[in-house]
């Protein structure tokens, strides 16, 4: 089958043949309808993560080889499976939930495939939707998009999930208790839709662009705030009527994560979502005086991208503006997100 791949970091995209997928067992092959382009796409094509302080994860040093075809916001429909593949028939559309574990320790018997510790991700450990087929090794990884946009259900497998467990982790919260957001880019606005499907009615969005605070407005969020301002933190407080039991950074730079840490209150959760990068010294005495808790948020489980499809189908969901492209365009799409010319998500189709 054809393949839009990774051949070198930073290089061009190159449509190369990969062998086709065999399904044997439980696995299930699927024919590439739609995949989105992600922000985390870029990262894969540069190679690399700074994890502050200097410090850079090689994603070569995490046992990633090339080429691979990116690609992890998959919707396809079924082609062929192994004989003890159960629930699916061929023709079957269906959302690919790609953050893969082993498949079989205790998180991913658990549910908990996006911590398992060695990850099997589609589009980063093997081949995922920037090419015709992929493979899922069981039908427990799909999810059918019912009457939803299936250009829109495949973002939903990525920021949708990454968006909606982040908000999980910040729960238990009474409806009127204020919600910190910190970045109003494609998840701070995505999460702003989903506080407000979930129920909740206080949002105060952060941003360093006027632009992005009009669109934290437009989405839903009752109030925004300059995160660049000098008096940043003050203004927050008057935004949220006080120190706030949630926030959840899209950023994740050490100034914006200081920012969401010191506007908690005793036993408020800073969820990190966002992968800019950086380090924050924590006062260890205080995290006692005062106790609050970091959680690292990454992707979400397959029952995560079950309720968001839940959510999505009962209408409730925003869209997000998505441009259509061919996938042999692929390189130009990822080219456009370099630039920062895309709103919303560029959405490659067969
Ligand atoms: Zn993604
Ligand atoms: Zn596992």
């Amino acid at each position: 089958m054809k393949a839009w791949a990774v051949v070198r970091n930073r290089a061009p995209l190159e449509c190369i043949q990969i062998a086709d997928p065999e399904p044997t067992g439980s696995e299930v092959v699927l024919e590439v309808t739609h995949c989105g382009v992600c922000h985390s796409d870029l990262h894969f094509w540069e190679g690399e993560y700074d994890l502050g302080g200097g410090k850079v994860l090689k994603l070569t040093e995490r046992g990633v080889t090339l080429p691979r075809a990116m690609g992890h916001e998959v919707v396809g429909r079924v082609l062929k499976f192994g004989s003890e593949a159960e629930g699916v028939a061929v023709g079957n559309l269906r959302v690919v939930f790609p953050w893969l574990g082993c498949g079989r320790c205790s998180r991913c018997l658990a549910g908990e495939d996006n911590i398992c510790a060695t990850p099997s991700s589609i589009g980063v450990m093997r081949h995922g939707g920037y090419a015709e087929r992929v493979m899922v090794p069981h039908p427990r990884y799909l999810v059918d998009p019912g009457t939803v946009d299936p250009a829109l259900a495949a973002t939903y497998a990525c920021s949708g999930i990454t968006v909606y467990s982040a908000i999980r982790k910040a729960m238990p919260l009474p409806p009127d208790a204020p919600v910190v957001l910190i970045g109003a880019g494609g998840l701070g606005l995505a999460a702003i839709a989903m506080l407000r499907a979930l129920g909740h009615r206080t949002i105060v969005s952060l941003d360093i662009s006027a632009e992005k605070r009009d669109a934290a407005l437009a989405q839903g969020a009752t109030a925004v705030v300059d995160s660049a301002a000098p008096d940043a933190m003050a203004r927050l407080m008057e935004a949220t009527g006080g120190p706030v039991l949630a926030a959840i950074d899209f950023v994740n730079s050490g100034d914006t994560a200081r920012l969401g840490f010191e506007a908690l209150a005793k036993g408020g959760k800073l969820v990190l979502v966002g992968i800019m990068g950086g380090e924050m010294p924590l006062s260890l005495a205080s995290m006692i005086f005062k106790p609050r808790s970091i959680l690292g948020s990454a992707t979400g489980s397959p029952q995560d991208l079950r309720e968001v499809m839940a959510l999505a189908q009962s209408g409730r969901l925003p869209h997000i503006p998505i441009t259509r492209m061919k996938r042999d365009r692929a390189n130009e799409a990822l080219h456009m997100l370099h630039e920062g010319r895309v709103t919303g998500r560029i959405v490659l189709e067969a």
